[in-house]
């Protein structure tokens, strides 16, 4: 019995007291427009531990530093400034959305590392070494001081649900619509919602065609599935779109004797996006694709077509992040 009082006094700790030592929610439609001082930039309370992946090493860095790394390295800089900052928000989120999952141990991949530096795992991060590398000095002085900003107005601010860090996914464009989590991972989440993203038309990759001969077609399938086969002279019959979710991603595909989901085929053929179609041509086969990504929560393209339709970052993250709030770190505000 007494065991069972422990247990309801643990839980009710752990899920209401909790929380509220690490974040107290505020209403967050202020903005900061205060530029930062070069001095806040290295300046954080949060310590985040993150693996490296060109090095092999795990590095301690603050949050903000992590934060200005991730941005600078996901997000065009010539995007709008709010844009930017629902950025920052959510590359924020991520870190401790990870820290809430994995404490001190680090994420299993990495192990005690929270995050690492490769954004086909976590986010990519860059540093001030590498971005010079990759885009030269001149961009270093002319692009990098607006990413700095739209992190250090934003300072410690991060996205919650229920007064826990969400898990911020974003991608780079959504083709018009984002898709529930459900449909395009296992887990249905209430924040992840399938929501329009009208304003994507600037995004060079909102149409992409990829052409493959039909050749090289059945056997990049048969490559990766032995049972595979397809009668090659009514190849236009034999591929069928049974299914698509509501965003427009192919969730079942007949091609032969087999049925495939949409992301199945995209990884197949490293296409854009699972939202395409297939056209039949003489010898080959073209993809048309739309948008870029998963699809899922914040379309980086449709946030920067909000922010120039004069949108903040707290109306844009609260249309792709279906019930958030925004949350100051509470260390921040001591
Ligand atoms: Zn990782």
């Amino acid at each position: 019995m007494k065991s069972v009082i422990w247990g309801i006094v643990f839980f009710i700790f752990i899920t209401v007291f909790m929380p509220m030592f690490i974040i107290s929610s505020c209403d967050i439609s202020v903005k900061n427009t205060d530029k930062p001082k070069e001095k806040n930039i290295v300046e954080s309370d949060l310590i985040i531990t993150m693996y490296n992946d060109n090095t092999d090493e795990i590095v301690e860095i603050g949050l903000e530093k992590y934060t200005i790394g991730v941005v600078a390295g996901e997000a065009p800089a010539e995007f709008e400034i709010e844009a930017l900052k629902a950025q920052a928000v959510a590359a924020r989120t991520y870190a401790l959305w990870r820290r809430s999952l994995y404490k001190g141990k680090g994420h299993p991949d990495h192990p005690g590392a929270l995050v690492c530096n490769n954004h086909a795992h976590c986010q990519e991060w860059l540093s001030k070494e590498q971005l010079k590398e990759r885009h030269g000095d001149n961009w270093i002085e002319n692009h990098l001081p607006k990413i700095e900003e739209a992190v250090m107005s934003t300072k410690g601010i991060i996205m919650t649900y229920n007064m826990q860090p969400i898990e911020p996914l974003y991608h780079s464009t959504s083709g018009g619509r984002t898709e529930n989590s459900e449909d395009v991972f296992s887990t249905a989440v209430p924040y992840l919602r399938g929501v329009s993203s009208p304003y994507e038309e600037g995004s060079p990759v909102l149409v992409d065609l990829y052409e493959i001969s039909i050749k090289d077609f059945i056997s990049g399938i048969k490559d990766n599935h032995d049972d595979f086969s397809i009668n090659e002279k009514r190849i236009s019959s034999e591929i069928d779109v049974l299914e698509r979710t509501d965003g427009g991603t192919i969730k079942r595909i007949k091609i032969g004797n087999k049925e495939f989901s949409g992301r199945e085929i995209r990884e197949l053929f490293d296409l854009r996006s699972a939202d395409f179609t297939v056209d039949v041509k003489f010898n080959s086969i073209k993809f048309t694709t739309r948008g870029y990504g998963h699809g899922v929560g914040m379309s980086q393209w449709g946030a920067n077509g909000m922010a120039k339709k004069n949108k903040t970052f707290d109306e844009i993250l609260k249309h792709y992040y279906n019930g958030t709030d925004l949350s100051v770190l509470k260390s921040y505000n001591e």
